[in-house]
């Protein structure tokens, strides 16, 4: 919770005021939202159904009365100025009477359904309904010291957990049992839960960069990728290392110390004012340099907060500069098909003092 003693505070009312200014430059002179992340964000709300109405000088959370104490609760604890309405029926007539006199209202179009728009259509039928993408999502790139602190104690928890698991790999666990180790770790050592399904690939599972853990025990000298993160009050963490439990073969330890310099070649150019894409094209270059370009088949990154893969994307494609408060992880991998994958990933605060990673787990291959 926002209060909680040991958490720096989040300036959530702070947020409403310019995601009216954002919605706005989208053409709209109200938001209605329904991104369950962006309801928590403006809210504090963290229920599993809700919607938020941003008019030009309110803000509605419209739940049912399974959230009546927990939203009150909820945004009471994160000094959000909202009304709550609380409905069992459709929420219709609340958000006609909120949308009186508003004339260009926007929806979120990545999360509304084909028969929700049609709804809308008919509840807000004097409006006209205009397609946003990423209004709120583009407020949440820039992170407040509170939210940097739920993320950077998120990271710590992890590199507290892989620093437990890390002497486990010797005994040859399965992947799936290695995961488990790191998953209750997390869970232990504070954090409410896993940022997302971990994920331990070792051996040619290694080459498939997004593979589930199966039941295949961890051999000597195998390149293993753990990537894995842990969740605090709603935010994230997200790190991968790249392990290996006895010397792996000359080839696999190239893959891996390509990989590594690659990735502490992006985080370098993590600054305020570069440009996205450079950050990209350094990590790329690097294993380009190696004769290993097409085996790098991912973006090298994305912001991460209340989701693990959030805006902004940083890819060869990006076009905006990085920016103090952004956090985003730099990951580049190479992966090749029945013989090992290497990926090395941290999550990075861009801050005015250059880069600083929040994760901090060392970048030794061979654990002992
Ligand atoms: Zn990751
Ligand atoms: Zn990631």
């Amino acid at each position: 919770m926002t209060g909680a003693p040991d958490l720096v505070p989040m300036d959530v009312a702070g947020r409403a005021g310019r995601v009216r200014e954002a919605a706005a430059d989208a053409g709209c002179d109200a938001l209605l939202v329904s991104n369950l992340a962006n309801v928590r964000y403006l809210t504090g709300f963290t229920g599993s159904a809700g919607l938020v109405w941003m008019g030009a000088d309110e803000l509605v959370l419209v739940t049912d009365r399974r959230y009546g104490s927990q939203s009150a609760t909820e945004a009471g604890q994160a000094g959000a100025s909202v009304r709550i309405e609380i409905t069992n029926d459709s929420p219709r007539e609340i958000l006609a009477a909120a949308a009186a006199g508003a004339s260009r209202i926007g929806l979120e179009a990545d999360s509304v359904s084909w028969a929700d728009q049609r709804q809308y259509a008919e509840w807000f039928s004097t409006a006209e309904l205009i397609p946003t993408t990423g209004v709120v999502q583009r407020c949440r790139q820039i992170k407040d010291d509170g939210e940097i602190d739920r993320i950077a104690k998120a990271a710590s928890i992890a590199d507290a957990a892989l620093a437990e698991v890390c002497p486990l790999l010797a005994d040859g666990p399965t992947e799936k049992a290695a995961a488990l180790a790191l998953d209750t770790a997390v869970r232990r050592l504070g954090a409410d839960g896993s940022a997302f399904a971990t994920i331990v690939a070792a051996g040619p599972n290694a080459a498939l960069p997004h593979i589930r853990p199966t039941d295949r025990p961890i051999g000597v000298g195998e390149l293993v990728i753990v990537d894995f993160g842990a969740l605090v009050d709603g935010y994230r963490s997200d790190m991968t290392r790249t392990l290996a439990v006895g010397e792996p073969d000359a080839s696999a330890r190239q893959v891996y110390e390509t990989v590594r310099d690659a990735q502490q070649l992006g985080v370098a150019r993590a600054a305020p004012g570069a440009p996205i894409a450079e950050v990209d094209k350094a990590c790329r270059d690097r294993i380009a340099a190696s004769g290993w370009a097409d085996a790098f088949i991912h973006g090298t990154g994305h912001g991460v907060g209340l989701e693990i893969h959030e805006q902004p994307w940083v890819r060869a494609a990006a076009d905006e500069a990085l920016q103090a408060g952004h956090v985003i992880t730099v990951e580049p991998g190479v992966y090749l098909p029945g013989f090992c994958g290497a990926r090395v990933e941290d999550t990075v605060l861009v801050s005015n003092d250059g880069p600083r990673r929040l994760t901090r787990s060392p970048k030794e291959l061979v654990v002992s």
